[in-house]
């Protein structure tokens, strides 16, 4: 049975656009993985971490997957590691971060995985690419709209940018 998910990505290191394009592509390369959507590209200031990081380039995507849930988190995984990801600093700068957000209405809290994504709900780089995506999207039936206004690291997001175009 094929659920239907919410992944944000993230770069802000190297050709960041460039690896967000890839990094989509090779999610769409996945048999088993459809994409039905890309938000915009949101530019945003980094949120914990090492003072000083370069911004992120942010966005989300809608997947179509029968992956089960740590299926799906081994592919991103091997997606990020594909494109150089390492994990030297907790919150440092990363060429390439997936996160689950959502997964049909799944919820699940286990050390590897929790679904929703705990952080997702106050998380602006996540919520307002998304809501540009998907105007009516709800995160545990509160509109993303409202979560996206109500974030703390909203005045982070310094520009938003088209929707690059892949797996079209
Ligand atoms: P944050 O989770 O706050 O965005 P991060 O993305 O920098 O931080 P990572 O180092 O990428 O954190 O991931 C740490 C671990 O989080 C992963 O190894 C994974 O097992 C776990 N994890 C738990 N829930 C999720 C989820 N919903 N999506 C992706 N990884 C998750
Ligand atoms: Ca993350
Ligand atoms: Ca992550």
């Amino acid at each position: 049975m094929s659920v239907t998910a919410i992944l944000a990505l993230g770069s802000n290191m190297g050709d960041r656009e460039e690896t967000l394009i890839r990094g989509i592509a090779d999610l769409c390369s996945h048999p088993q993985i459809s994409v039905q959507n890309i938000s915009p590209v949101a530019v945003t200031a980094a949120v914990g971490g090492p003072e000083g990081q370069p911004d992120f380039l942010n966005l989300v995507i809608q997947i179509e997957t029968d992956l089960r849930p740590f299926e799906l988190l081994e592919y991103t995984q091997s997606v990020e590691s594909k494109h150089h990801r390492t994990r030297e600093v907790h919150w440092g700068p990363r060429t390439l971060d997936i996160d689950i957000i959502e997964y049909g209405n799944m919820q699940m809290s286990q050390t590897d995985l929790t679904i929703p994504h705990p952080r997702a709900a106050e998380r602006a780089f996540v919520l307002e690419p998304w809501v540009r995506m998907d105007p009516s999207a709800e995160l545990q039936g509160v509109p993303v709209a409202e979560l996206a206004k109500k974030a703390e690291d909203r005045d982070g997001i310094r520009e938003i940018r088209e929707a690059p175009v892949v797996c079209a």
